[in-house]
């Protein structure tokens, strides 16, 4: 059943796919959609962990507590996605994301590199906002496809989750402005 299709670009795995050897013409865009949703459900489970590592590392306690906030918001995602595994009739099995391995090994390296502050606290931010984006750009895809082959419920989830982590980046930016202020008058302090 096909429903109402949005005219904005759903990302590059649908073409990817086209592109194929004839020997995986057989493959389908729910196979796609489903290969996505499993890579975005490896990402979620590994974030709720870098999370937890990215609020104790955190000198700031808004940061912290920002960090925390989305660690268990993450969580609930977790089994939303469940959710939709369910409503597509598959097993919710997790395929690992090597983009989201790297963003999180970005997270770690700035807490591994930097001493305990307001500028590391600046670049714990940004590494988290680059996670937020990845994940704001997969689930507009995921939502896409979802409409397109007629899941409604299940691209309602995927919206829900897609404003949730736009919302944390714009959190996320409004701490930015205060801590990299903070930042800066470290960096004063010490001149
Ligand atoms: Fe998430
Ligand atoms: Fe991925
Ligand atoms: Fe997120």
């Amino acid at each position: 059943m096909k429903t109402k299709t949005h005219a904005r670009a759903n990302g590059s795995n649908a073409a990817k796919s086209s592109s194929r050897s004839s020997k995986n013409s057989k493959e389908t865009l729910e196979d796609i959609f489903e290969d996505t949703l499993k890579d975005i459900y490896w990402a979620e489970k590994h974030l709720t962990k870098a999370l937890a590592k990215m609020s104790k590392a955190a000198y700031n306690e808004e940061l912290k507590d920002a960090f925390n906030t989305h660690m268990e918001e993450t969580e609930r995602q977790i089994g939303k996605l469940e959710k939709c595994f369910e409503l597509l009739g598959k097993k919710a099995v997790a395929k690992k994301c090597e983009a989201m391995e790297g963003l999180i090994k970005e997270g770690e390296e700035q807490i591994e590199e930097h001493d305990e502050g307001h500028p590391r606290d600046a670049a714990l931010i940004g590494a988290a906002q680059k996670v937020e984006h990845y994940e704001i750009s997969a689930y507009g895809t995921l939502r896409t496809m979802a409409n397109v082959l007629g899941m409604a419920q299940c691209a309602e989830i995927l919206e829900e989750i897609k404003d949730e982590e736009a919302e944390t980046d714009v959190k996320l930016t409004e701490l930015a402005d205060k801590i990299n202020q903070l930042a800066c008058e470290v960096d004063e302090e010490e001149v």
